[in-house]
């Protein structure tokens, strides 16, 4: 394992759940996890954070959205220092599914970043091409549009967290072959390698129906530090097979 990219096993847990399940799952992974050499995190929904965060140990917590304005009259927003006052180290800003039914866009996601990197936390930045793009040949600008326009002038490698996620995979159960995470992650890691400093850290970590069954395959990719998981993270059983897998 290269020592400055510590794999990082991140389970987006959606919309879903119960206070009372969500406890009982992070308790499960928390059981588990000095066992498993990456890092583990959960990104339950705001309302659960609290109670995962009192059953939590070993395991990062995480969220799945940050306001790009700070503490103030934004009815329904949560603001990154509350996150952070929660006890969160992730938050995953810039979704597909935020993307396409929030109409989030670069500029909006690149500012929710830069409040979580202001209050501490790490920003998940989510990239990815849909179906039609890459059918059309446009994924590689598409995701050099999305670096420039959603990754802070001021990101480092250690501030920052990429995750490429094929909109086309997400929750679809068709992964991406591992000839096409290779080729994006090594673009991913070329792009960022001349902007950031130290890209040394630069976690970069794929996501798109990672499964036990697929994941030991995903995660032995030279520059795949990683995975963020969706529907497979609602389990234990299955998500701690998915971080078994990283090594
Ligand atoms: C996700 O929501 O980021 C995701 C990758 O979901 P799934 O694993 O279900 O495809």
């Amino acid at each position: 394992m290269d020592l400055k990219r510590r794999p990082l096993i991140a389970g987006n847990w959606k919309m879903n759940g119960t206070s009372g399940g969500a406890t009982v799952l992070v308790a499960g992974l928390s059981a588990a996890a000095p066992d498993i050499s990456a890092e583990l995190a959960v990104c339950p929904p705001f309302v659960h954070i609290e109670s995962v965060r009192k059953a939590i140990s070993v395991i990062s917590l995480g969220a799945q959205d940050v306001s790009f304005h700070d503490d103030g009259a934004f009815t329904g927003e949560i603001s990154a220092s509350m996150l952070a006052d929660m006890g969160c180290r992730y938050v995953i800003v810039g979704h597909s599914e935020r993307r396409q039914h929030h109409a989030e866009q670069d500029q909006i996601i690149a500012a929710k970043a830069s409040k979580a990197m202001q209050a501490g936390l790490i920003p998940i930045i989510c990239v990815g091409e849909t179906l039609a793009q890459r059918q059309t040949g446009q994924t590689e600008m598409i995701i050099e549009l999305q670096l420039s326009g959603a990754v802070p002038r001021d990101a480092t490698g250690k501030s920052i967290v990429i995750a490429y996620e094929p909109v086309w995979a997400i929750g679809t159960g068709q992964v991406a072959t591992t000839a096409q995470i290779a080729e994006v992650h090594a673009q991913i890691r070329e792009n960022l390698q001349k902007r950031l400093a130290e890209p040394d850290y630069l976690r970069i970590i794929y996501g798109g129906s990672v499964k036990p069954e697929n994941a030991s395959e995903i995660l032995s990719l030279a520059d795949v530090d990683g995975a963020l998981v969706g529907g497979a993270s609602l389990k234990a059983e299955s998500f701690l097979a998915i971080a078994k897998a990283a090594v």
